[in-house]
């Protein structure tokens, strides 16, 4: 069997967030009660005019600016026409054509040994999204909810020929995009809700072929581990057709998640049976520059540039460095702290003990009691040896709950570190208390230390810093 290799392209749609819809007043949010967010304008009713949404198109231009894109400085809208129950207008206001808000970017993607690799990026667009038909059971028919109809819909389409070229690359493209509009707060971007909707188009070719092979589409992916079960299932199933001589047909397939493979859903429409044509009730948009670079300044430092400087700047390793740009409002309180306290000690509490408790309530480690300036009042309290490790562990719950600072509860409880004295005379007692441990020490058994290491902070009551009661042990036993 000759070599295959895989291309896919990427399609993804991001519904934005936006008080309204695209075009007209009603509220944009998901789920509520069936055909209660709906008017004229977005049913489509006769006489009606749009209005288009100029926060969607501010999404739209800073999403494009962090994907690396041109700028189209004069871009209109379209109508694609086709004819389905959940379009009430019977066509999509979408932007077709060269002049998309975004054109020519890139994104990069960050493979598993921390190299980069360059994902380009054909055109990021605005249009609107579709109702939903829903099939109730026993009904017989299906019925259709069109709160949905008219939200304000991106998207975004990778370049050909494609540059992910297996399941894992377009899983790790699907996760870097998401959480950029994450990051710009331009999508929530919930595949389990589908306000992001990762479609990929891949095709298999033979190894050295010039000519691309024909690509299907998989639809239904609403995780991660979908987009890259879907990919790898459609170019096991394509190799194995072409191997049976058996032609590939370019048409799309919803993912089952419960069978793992991908079911054809229907044949595709070509480009001509849309009769695009430029929408008549919508003028274009000419941008300024100012406009422009105003939006670019307000761009933040995105999740892969920001890891790599905390392994840079703080000396994190990158699985640390990674879980704290998972979402950016963790990646500022990490920062917040790191500027006052050891960044390293800061990470190790915020990824512990702080991750455990803020979990264990449903909250995030940015938004518990335990605030960017407690926290490092813990971490420098050690650092000080005002307080010991084993009594942090003790002060973080009730920092926790009544969000005490670290000093309240020293004075509250009274807590005093062991001062060296102290720890002198345990020191002494102990070893006077264990003749035969000491002699086996003192006969190079350098493990049966640790039995009194723990004997003397048993009797400091963990008041005392580990500093001393190693350097103490360790001239009392020379
Ligand atoms: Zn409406
Ligand atoms: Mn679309």
């Amino acid at each position: 069997m000759p070599e295959y290799v895989v291309s896919v392209g990427m399609e993804c749609h991001a519904e934005l967030l936006t008080k309204s819809k695209m075009f007209c007043g009603c509220e944009n949010a998901f789920g509520g009660e069936p055909n209660t967010r709906c008017c004229p304008i977005c049913l489509g009713l006769p006489g009606t005019l749009p209005v288009f949404n100029k926060q969607a198109v501010e999404h739209v231009v800073r999403t494009a600016l962090a994907l690396n894109c041109e700028i189209s400085m004069r871009t209109i809208f379209h109508r694609k026409n086709y004819f389905y129950p959940d379009l009430p207008k019977g066509y999509q206001v979408s932007q077709y054509g060269n002049t998309p808000i975004g054109i020519n970017g890139f994104l990069e993607i960050e493979r598993e040994d921390g190299s980069l690799k360059k994902i380009r990026i054909t055109r990021a667009h605005l249009e609107e999204d579709t109702g939903k038909s829903q099939h109730v059971d026993g009904l017989g028919y299906s019925v259709m909810d069109y709160n949905r109809a008219g939200v304000p819909l991106m998207e975004i389409v990778t370049d050909f020929p494609p540059d992910v070229e297996s399941g894992e690359e377009a899983r790790l493209y699907a996760e870097t995009l998401r959480s950029i509009l994450l990051y710009l707060g331009v999508s929530d971007g919930k595949m389990e809700q589908g306000s992001l909707r990762v479609e990929p188009n891949p095709s298999v070719r033979e190894k050295g072929s010039e000519v691309y092979g024909i690509k299907t589409e998989i639809k239904n992916l609403n995780s991660f581990r979908f987009v890259q079960q879907g990919v790898e299932y459609e170019a096991k199933r394509q190799i194995a057709a072409i191997e049976k001589g058996e032609p590939i047909i370019q048409a799309t397939f919803g993912w089952d998640s419960e069978k793992n493979e991908s079911v054809l859903q229907r044949v595709k429409e070509s480009e001509q049976e849309y009769r695009y044509f430029p929408e008549p009730d919508l003028i274009p948009i000419e941008f300024l520059e100012e406009y422009i670079e105003s939006l670019r300044a307000s761009l933040p430092e995105l999740p892969i540039p920001r890891k790599r400087r905390f392994m840079q700047e703080y000396g994190l390793p990158a699985t640390d460095a990674a879980q704290l740009v998972s979402e950016r409002a963790t990646a500022d309180y990490f920062e917040a702290t790191a500027k006052r306290a050891d960044p390293k000690l800061v990470a190790n509490w915020m990824l512990g003990d702080l991750t455990r408790l803020a979990n264990a309530a449903s909250q995030s480690v940015y938004s518990t009691p335990i605030t960017a300036e407690h926290l490092a009042g813990l971490v420098n309290a050690i650092g000080k040896g005002t307080i010991t490790g084993k009594i942090a562990k003790e002060l973080i719950e009730p920092m926790f709950t009544d969000g005490k600072t670290v000093e309240q509860l020293i004075q509250e409880r009274g807590i005093k570190v062991a001062d060296a004295g102290v720890v002198q005379e345990i020191v002494e007692r102990v070893i006077a208390a264990n003749p035969d441990i000491v002699a086996k020490i003192r006969a190079g058994n350098e493990k049966s230390k640790g039995f009194l290491v723990g004997q003397v902070m048993k009797e400091a009551r963990g008041q005392a810093r580990p500093d001393d009661v190693n350097r103490l042990l360790d001239e009392a036993l020379a």
